[in-house]
């Protein structure tokens, strides 16, 4: 390589990666983004350190757990301040800019730092004819598709850079986060298939931790008027209902995902008619997975598979062998330092990812992360009432503490309850429907691998005295 590649981030909200077809989507379509898989890499391990909007995103730009920058909650806003990745690109010579959902505070001083030009949705936004922010508090009132806005936003910033700079650009898009609201055009798409069950939609949750059973995230806690846009037809028994409200949700899910996976197809388009395609990164991921009705959930928080995934796909004929994929695993915190190798820029000594590249490259070294850490901060949040947590997900298995944070979280509801701790051998049970922490075989699997998770708190620094747990037992 002899010139610096540029960079398209492309970050949506909240989608999971069941719900592409490249990943085996039994529900959809998308073929802009397979086509994206096919040209580049697949990460079929990728995964967040917090399974919540801002926190991801800020362990994204910071190359940080949530504890070292501070986002450990929706509630704690980005200190601009910190170091991130586009402002290092940025001091590099790299055209910066970023339009989309941010939702990592603005205004008073803690606008976005490190871009040339940015326009924002203020907070989540909204998805029909949104009102932008930009800097200097100029309001940008728009009329149409948030999705389409943004990509248009994205294609306009592109013609009218500066050719002789590599360009860094993040699109953000705020689809598919709730309340799932489809361009006009996509309206009556799966009016008339009735979209497949996940193999777990009924599971009833037995064995689980009883903080897990009582989370308020099943299909009966959906909003009919935000969420299903419809009241409840009369006449319908619990269980008709609870089929009924999926259907519902999950074809507007997927109507809001189809108009995504169209703005990654004009993206594509355009850097081939710009012949810019050979020597830009583009990356598609989103800030975390989403519950598709499995375990009978919508959301995220969990540390269980669907939610803690995150589609990453990597573009880059220079570097990436094209239809390749990778199995190792790699967190949100990883995307800073590989972008900055990318670049040939050099990161900081602080960091606490590390660069991908000889993944991207086809070539996991010996040694490579063969675990990964996650903690979830917002014990007992008002609306979900899921409770805080922290674990170890390896190759194999999963280890899972909610450990009751006595802290507690503003605003928190329900009962306070015993630490409790999960179990999963993933080779065996990929669903995670059978929590091994109470049998003779599991307590003996758990004990190791609670021996990597406290290694692996104390490695990343989180090491807060107030959590210091023994072994798991029986719950
Ligand atoms: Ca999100």
């Amino acid at each position: 390589m002899t010139t610096a590649p540029n960079f398209l981030f492309v970050m949506s909200d909240d989608h999971a990666c069941h719900a592409i077809s490249a990943y085996g989507s039994l529900l959809n379509q998308t073929p802009h983004l397979d086509r994206l898989a096919g040209e580049g890499m697949r990460f079929d391990a990728a995964f967040c350190t917090n399974s919540i909007c801002a926190p991801s995103r800020a362990a994204i730009l910071t190359g940080t757990y949530n504890h070292r920058n501070g986002v450990t909650t929706l509630d704690a806003p980005l200190d601009n301040g910190l170091w991130t990745f586009p402002q290092a690109l940025q001091a590099a010579g790299y055209q910066t800019a970023l339009f989309g959902k941010w939702h990592l505070g603005h205004g008073r001083g803690a606008d976005p730092s490190g871009f040339d030009k940015w326009r924002i949705l203020p907070g989540q936004g909204h998805y029909h004819n949104p009102v932008f922010l930009e800097a200097d508090g100029v309001v940008v009132e728009r009329g149409g598709y948030v999705t389409d806005l943004i990509t248009d936003d994205c294609i306009d910033y592109l013609d009218g850079r500066d050719r002789s700079k590599p360009f860094a650009l993040l699109c953000h898009h705020k689809a598919p986060h709730r309340s799932w609201e489809p361009a006009p055009r996509h309206f009556d798409l799966y009016d008339d298939v009735e979209m497949p069950y996940p193999p777990t939609f009924t599971d009833d949750l037995d064995g689980r931790a009883e903080v897990v059973q009582a989370v308020k995230m099943r299909m009966m806690d959906l909003d009919p008027i935000i969420d299903l846009k419809s009241p409840v037809p009369p006449g319908l028994d619990r269980e008709e209902e609870i089929r009924w409200r999926y259907q519902r949700y999950i074809k507007e899910y997927l109507r809001v995902v189809a108009a995504i996976d169209e703005s990654v197809g004009r993206l594509l388009d355009y850097l081939d008619d710009d012949g810019i395609a050979d020597n830009t990164v583009v990356v598609y991921t989103s800030d975390q997975g989403f519950f598709l009705g499995d375990h009978g959930w919508f959301d995220k928080r969990l540390m269980y598979e669907e939610s803690l995934a995150m589609p990453l796909l990597v573009r880059y004929p220079d570097m990436i062998a094209a239809q390749s994929v990778c199995d190792d695993i790699v967190v949100n915190v990883d995307f800073a330092p590989t972008i900055l190798e990318l670049a040939g820029v050099e990161p900081p000594g602080d960091l606490q990812g590390t660069s991908a590249v000889p993944l991207l490259e086809g070539n996991a070294p010996e040694g490579w992360q063969d675990s990964m850490y996650y903690r979830y901060w917002m014990h007992n949040d008002p609306s979900h009432s899921c409770p805080a947590h922290f674990g170890l997900r390896t190759r194999t298995h999963k280890l899972i503490c909610y450990y009751n944070d006595p802290m507690g979280q503003p605003g928190a509801s329900g009962p306070s309850n015993p630490v409790e701790w999960e179990l999963f051998d993933l080779v065996a049970d990929p669903h995670e429907v059978i929590n091994l922490i109470d049998t003779h075989e599991g307590r003996l699997i758990a004990a190791e691998l609670h021996q990597q998770l406290v290694e692996h708190r104390r490695r990343v620094g989180d090491v807060d005295e107030t959590i210091q747990l023994a072994p798991p037992t029986s719950n």
